[in-house]
Protein backbone atom coordinates (compact mmCIF):
# COMPACT_ATOMS: atom_id res chain seq x y z
CA UNK A 1 0.00 0.00 0.00
CA UNK A 2 1.27 3.38 -0.92
CA UNK A 3 1.80 6.25 1.47
CA UNK A 4 -0.97 8.26 0.43
CA UNK A 5 -3.28 5.10 1.41
CA UNK A 6 -2.21 4.81 4.57
CA UNK A 7 -2.60 8.21 5.30
CA UNK A 8 -6.17 8.09 4.45
CA UNK A 9 -7.82 6.08 7.25
CA UNK A 10 -8.39 8.69 8.85
CA UNK A 11 -6.96 7.92 12.53
CA UNK A 12 -8.85 4.40 12.86
CA UNK A 13 -5.41 2.24 12.34
CA UNK A 14 -5.07 -0.44 10.28
CA UNK A 15 -6.64 -2.68 12.59
CA UNK A 16 -10.12 -1.57 12.46
CA UNK A 17 -11.03 -3.58 8.99
CA UNK A 18 -8.63 -6.02 9.00
CA UNK A 19 -9.47 -8.98 7.50
CA UNK A 20 -12.47 -7.61 5.79
CA UNK A 21 -12.58 -7.83 2.15
CA UNK A 22 -15.08 -4.62 0.67
CA UNK A 23 -16.19 -4.09 -2.89
CA UNK A 24 -15.83 -0.63 -4.11
CA UNK A 25 -17.75 -0.12 -7.89
CA UNK A 26 -16.91 3.25 -9.52
CA UNK A 27 -13.55 2.66 -7.86
CA UNK A 28 -11.94 4.81 -10.78
CA UNK A 29 -13.85 7.63 -10.10
CA UNK A 30 -13.38 10.41 -7.01
CA UNK A 31 -15.27 9.30 -4.53
CA UNK A 32 -14.60 5.83 -5.37
CA UNK A 33 -10.92 6.24 -5.21
CA UNK A 34 -11.14 8.28 -2.07
CA UNK A 35 -13.06 5.46 -0.06
CA UNK A 36 -11.12 2.88 -1.41
CA UNK A 37 -8.24 4.45 0.22
CA UNK A 38 -9.55 4.75 3.09
CA UNK A 39 -11.12 1.15 3.51
CA UNK A 40 -7.35 -0.13 2.64
CA UNK A 41 -5.88 2.60 4.98
CA UNK A 42 -8.22 1.00 8.08
CA UNK A 43 -7.09 -2.69 6.93
CA UNK A 44 -9.29 -3.86 4.24
CA UNK A 45 -8.36 -5.85 1.33
CA UNK A 46 -10.01 -3.75 -1.57
CA UNK A 47 -11.67 -5.32 -4.73
CA UNK A 48 -11.99 -1.85 -6.92
CA UNK A 49 -14.83 -2.27 -10.18
CA UNK A 50 -15.21 0.17 -12.77
CA UNK A 51 -16.07 0.55 -16.87
CA UNK A 52 -12.86 3.00 -16.69
CA UNK A 53 -10.31 -0.04 -16.75
CA UNK A 54 -6.83 2.41 -16.93
CA UNK A 55 -8.26 4.42 -13.76
CA UNK A 56 -9.71 1.23 -11.66
CA UNK A 57 -6.50 -0.34 -12.28
CA UNK A 58 -4.22 2.55 -10.78
CA UNK A 59 -6.27 2.45 -7.63
CA UNK A 60 -6.30 -1.06 -6.92
CA UNK A 61 -2.20 -0.10 -7.49
CA UNK A 62 -2.63 2.63 -5.07
CA UNK A 63 -4.18 0.42 -2.26
CA UNK A 64 -2.42 -3.00 -3.14
CA UNK A 65 -5.77 -4.44 -3.66
CA UNK A 66 -7.35 -6.13 -7.14
CA UNK A 67 -9.12 -4.40 -10.47
CA UNK A 68 -11.99 -5.85 -12.03
CA UNK A 69 -13.69 -4.51 -14.80
CA UNK A 70 -17.61 -4.65 -14.76
CA UNK A 71 -20.39 -2.56 -16.05
CA UNK A 72 -22.94 -2.56 -13.14
CA UNK A 73 -25.69 -2.67 -14.87
CA UNK A 74 -25.57 -5.76 -16.26
CA UNK A 75 -26.89 -8.64 -13.50
CA UNK A 76 -24.54 -11.35 -14.58
CA UNK A 77 -21.10 -8.50 -14.55
CA UNK A 78 -22.39 -8.20 -11.26
CA UNK A 79 -22.13 -11.80 -10.35
CA UNK A 80 -18.89 -11.95 -11.60
CA UNK A 81 -17.66 -9.15 -9.97
CA UNK A 82 -18.62 -11.15 -6.60
CA UNK A 83 -17.06 -14.28 -7.78
CA UNK A 84 -14.30 -13.16 -8.42
CA UNK A 85 -13.88 -11.19 -5.10
CA UNK A 86 -14.78 -14.29 -3.13
CA UNK A 87 -11.86 -16.67 -5.41
CA UNK A 88 -9.36 -13.92 -4.72
CA UNK A 89 -9.99 -12.79 -1.37
CA UNK A 90 -11.88 -15.49 -0.09
CA UNK A 91 -15.05 -13.71 0.57
CA UNK A 92 -17.01 -10.38 0.89
CA UNK A 93 -18.02 -8.00 3.78
CA UNK A 94 -18.38 -4.35 2.43
CA UNK A 95 -20.03 -3.46 -0.92
CA UNK A 96 -19.64 -0.20 -1.51
CA UNK A 97 -22.32 0.29 -4.05
CA UNK A 98 -21.01 3.90 -5.90
CA UNK A 99 -20.75 3.43 -9.84
CA UNK A 100 -23.03 6.54 -11.13
CA UNK A 101 -23.38 9.47 -13.83
CA UNK A 102 -25.58 12.54 -14.42
CA UNK A 103 -28.02 12.20 -16.87
CA UNK A 104 -27.77 14.47 -19.45
CA UNK A 105 -30.99 14.91 -20.68
CA UNK A 106 -34.33 15.64 -19.41
CA UNK A 107 -37.92 14.25 -20.15
CA UNK A 108 -39.57 16.99 -22.75
CA UNK A 109 -37.70 17.50 -25.95
CA UNK A 110 -34.34 17.20 -24.64
CA UNK A 111 -35.28 13.08 -23.67
CA UNK A 112 -32.30 10.57 -24.52
CA UNK A 113 -33.64 7.01 -25.03
CA UNK A 114 -29.46 6.10 -24.82
CA UNK A 115 -28.41 8.58 -21.93
CA UNK A 116 -31.76 7.35 -20.15
CA UNK A 117 -31.22 3.90 -20.28
CA UNK A 118 -27.36 4.73 -19.27
CA UNK A 119 -28.51 6.57 -16.41
CA UNK A 120 -30.70 4.40 -14.82
CA UNK A 121 -28.49 1.11 -15.60
CA UNK A 122 -25.32 2.65 -13.67
CA UNK A 123 -27.28 4.78 -10.83
CA UNK A 124 -30.34 2.47 -9.93
CA UNK A 125 -29.71 -0.80 -11.35
CA UNK A 126 -26.55 -0.79 -10.31
CA UNK A 127 -27.21 -0.88 -6.60
CA UNK A 128 -30.26 -3.50 -7.09
CA UNK A 129 -27.92 -5.84 -9.15
CA UNK A 130 -24.37 -5.54 -7.05
CA UNK A 131 -26.73 -5.92 -3.97
CA UNK A 132 -28.65 -9.01 -5.43
CA UNK A 133 -25.20 -10.48 -6.39
CA UNK A 134 -23.36 -9.44 -3.18
CA UNK A 135 -26.17 -10.82 -0.63
CA UNK A 136 -25.15 -14.70 -0.64
CA UNK A 137 -21.78 -13.89 -0.23
CA UNK A 138 -22.33 -11.56 2.68
CA UNK A 139 -24.75 -14.18 3.91
CA UNK A 140 -21.89 -16.67 4.08
CA UNK A 141 -19.77 -14.60 6.05
CA UNK A 142 -22.40 -14.37 8.77
CA UNK A 143 -23.28 -10.52 7.91
CA UNK A 144 -21.67 -7.22 6.19
CA UNK A 145 -21.90 -3.98 5.45
CA UNK A 146 -23.61 -2.36 1.87
CA UNK A 147 -22.73 1.19 1.40
CA UNK A 148 -24.75 2.30 -1.76
CA UNK A 149 -23.95 6.05 -2.81
CA UNK A 150 -27.12 8.14 -3.58
CA UNK A 151 -27.36 12.14 -3.45
CA UNK A 152 -28.86 15.33 -1.64
CA UNK A 153 -30.19 15.21 -5.16
CA UNK A 154 -32.13 11.94 -3.80
CA UNK A 155 -33.69 13.98 -1.03
CA UNK A 156 -34.40 17.50 -2.75
CA UNK A 157 -35.86 18.46 -6.08
CA UNK A 158 -33.33 18.79 -9.10
CA UNK A 159 -34.29 20.88 -11.76
CA UNK A 160 -31.23 20.42 -13.30
CA UNK A 161 -31.26 16.72 -14.02
CA UNK A 162 -34.85 15.56 -12.85
CA UNK A 163 -33.88 12.37 -14.05
CA UNK A 164 -30.96 12.31 -12.12
CA UNK A 165 -32.92 13.23 -8.85
CA UNK A 166 -35.56 10.51 -9.92
CA UNK A 167 -32.59 7.81 -9.74
CA UNK A 168 -31.54 9.02 -6.72
CA UNK A 169 -34.64 8.90 -4.90
CA UNK A 170 -34.76 5.52 -5.83
CA UNK A 171 -32.08 4.36 -4.25
CA UNK A 172 -33.21 5.94 -0.75
CA UNK A 173 -36.38 4.63 -0.85
CA UNK A 174 -34.30 1.01 -1.31
CA UNK A 175 -32.42 1.40 1.77
CA UNK A 176 -35.43 2.50 3.41
CA UNK A 177 -36.98 -0.28 2.84
CA UNK A 178 -34.34 -2.76 2.24
CA UNK A 179 -32.60 -1.73 5.53
CA UNK A 180 -34.81 -3.13 8.20
CA UNK A 181 -35.41 -5.82 5.79
CA UNK A 182 -31.71 -6.99 5.89
CA UNK A 183 -31.03 -5.91 9.52
CA UNK A 184 -32.12 -9.71 10.90
CA UNK A 185 -29.80 -11.37 8.93
CA UNK A 186 -26.90 -8.99 10.57
CA UNK A 187 -26.76 -7.62 7.10
CA UNK A 188 -27.03 -3.18 7.29
CA UNK A 189 -28.09 -1.39 4.28
CA UNK A 190 -27.02 2.51 4.06
CA UNK A 191 -27.64 5.49 1.53
CA UNK A 192 -25.03 8.01 1.84
CA UNK A 193 -26.33 11.24 0.33
CA UNK A 194 -23.48 13.05 -0.58
CA UNK A 195 -24.01 17.50 -1.62
CA UNK A 196 -21.34 18.28 -4.43
CA UNK A 197 -18.44 16.51 -3.54
CA UNK A 198 -15.43 16.79 -5.46
CA UNK A 199 -15.10 14.29 -8.70
CA UNK A 200 -14.99 14.28 -12.26
CA UNK A 201 -19.12 14.25 -12.32
CA UNK A 202 -18.99 17.59 -11.59
CA UNK A 203 -16.87 19.49 -13.98
CA UNK A 204 -19.48 20.62 -16.02
CA UNK A 205 -21.25 22.40 -13.31
CA UNK A 206 -18.12 24.20 -11.51
CA UNK A 207 -18.76 27.43 -13.43
CA UNK A 208 -22.01 27.32 -11.83
CA UNK A 209 -21.12 26.13 -8.82
CA UNK A 210 -18.83 28.80 -8.23
CA UNK A 211 -20.65 31.72 -9.25
CA UNK A 212 -23.16 31.02 -6.59
CA UNK A 213 -21.60 30.32 -3.81
CA UNK A 214 -22.25 26.31 -3.61
CA UNK A 215 -19.25 24.48 -1.40
CA UNK A 216 -18.08 21.34 -3.07
CA UNK A 217 -16.79 19.15 -0.44
CA UNK A 218 -13.71 17.07 -0.51
CA UNK A 219 -14.36 13.46 -1.34
CA UNK A 220 -12.31 12.37 1.65
CA UNK A 221 -15.06 13.34 3.51
CA UNK A 222 -17.24 11.28 1.84
CA UNK A 223 -15.53 8.52 2.29
CA UNK A 224 -15.01 9.29 6.06
CA UNK A 225 -18.66 8.63 6.43
CA UNK A 226 -18.73 5.06 4.48
CA UNK A 227 -15.71 4.30 6.91
CA UNK A 228 -17.57 5.17 10.04
CA UNK A 229 -20.92 3.08 8.47
CA UNK A 230 -18.87 0.16 7.50
CA UNK A 231 -16.98 -0.10 11.05
CA UNK A 232 -20.03 0.51 13.20
CA UNK A 233 -19.61 3.79 14.55
CA UNK A 234 -22.99 4.49 12.42
CA UNK A 235 -25.20 1.56 13.87
CA UNK A 236 -28.47 0.45 15.25
CA UNK A 237 -31.51 2.69 13.66
CA UNK A 238 -28.84 4.65 11.03
CA UNK A 239 -29.56 2.94 8.02
CA UNK A 240 -29.73 6.34 6.32
CA UNK A 241 -26.53 8.67 6.30
CA UNK A 242 -25.98 12.15 5.09
CA UNK A 243 -23.25 13.18 4.13
CA UNK A 244 -21.46 17.03 3.79
P1 LIG B 1 -16.95 10.12 -11.00
O1 LIG B 1 -17.47 10.41 -12.36
O2 LIG B 1 -15.61 10.60 -10.63
O3 LIG B 1 -17.00 8.55 -10.70
C1 LIG B 1 -18.03 7.71 -11.16
C2 LIG B 1 -17.39 6.39 -11.58
O4 LIG B 1 -18.43 5.47 -11.93
C3 LIG B 1 -16.49 6.56 -12.82
O5 LIG B 1 -15.20 6.03 -12.55
C4 LIG B 1 -17.22 5.79 -13.90
O6 LIG B 1 -16.36 5.16 -14.83
C5 LIG B 1 -17.99 4.75 -13.08
N1 LIG B 1 -19.15 4.22 -13.79
C6 LIG B 1 -20.13 4.92 -14.41
N2 LIG B 1 -21.02 4.08 -14.95
C7 LIG B 1 -20.60 2.82 -14.64
C8 LIG B 1 -21.11 1.51 -14.91
N3 LIG B 1 -22.24 1.33 -15.62
N4 LIG B 1 -20.42 0.45 -14.43
C9 LIG B 1 -19.28 0.63 -13.73
N5 LIG B 1 -18.75 1.83 -13.45
C10 LIG B 1 -19.40 2.92 -13.91
O7 LIG B 1 -18.05 10.71 -10.00
P2 LIG B 1 -18.23 10.50 -8.44
O8 LIG B 1 -18.69 11.78 -7.89
O9 LIG B 1 -17.07 9.84 -7.81
O10 LIG B 1 -19.50 9.53 -8.44
C11 LIG B 1 -19.65 8.46 -7.54
C12 LIG B 1 -21.09 8.40 -7.09
O11 LIG B 1 -21.37 9.53 -6.28
C13 LIG B 1 -22.13 8.43 -8.21
O12 LIG B 1 -23.14 7.49 -7.92
C14 LIG B 1 -22.67 9.84 -8.15
O13 LIG B 1 -23.97 9.91 -8.66
C15 LIG B 1 -22.61 10.07 -6.66
N6 LIG B 1 -22.64 11.45 -6.19
C16 LIG B 1 -21.65 12.32 -6.54
C17 LIG B 1 -21.68 13.62 -6.03
C18 LIG B 1 -20.61 14.62 -6.36
O14 LIG B 1 -20.86 15.83 -6.20
N7 LIG B 1 -19.43 14.19 -6.77
C19 LIG B 1 -22.71 14.01 -5.18
C20 LIG B 1 -23.69 13.10 -4.84
C21 LIG B 1 -23.64 11.81 -5.34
Amino acid sequence: MTAEARAAGSGRGPAALHGKVAIVTGGAGGLGRATALALAAAGAEVVVADLDVEGGREVADLVGGSFRTCDVSDLDANRALVDFAVERCGGVDIAFLNAGVATGCGVADDFDLARYRRAMGANLDGVVFGTHAVLPALRARGGGSIVATASLAGLASVPLDPLYGANKHAVVGLARSLGPALAPDGIRFNAICPGFAESRIIDPLRDMLSAQGMPVIPAEVVADTVLRIVTGDDTGECWFVQAG
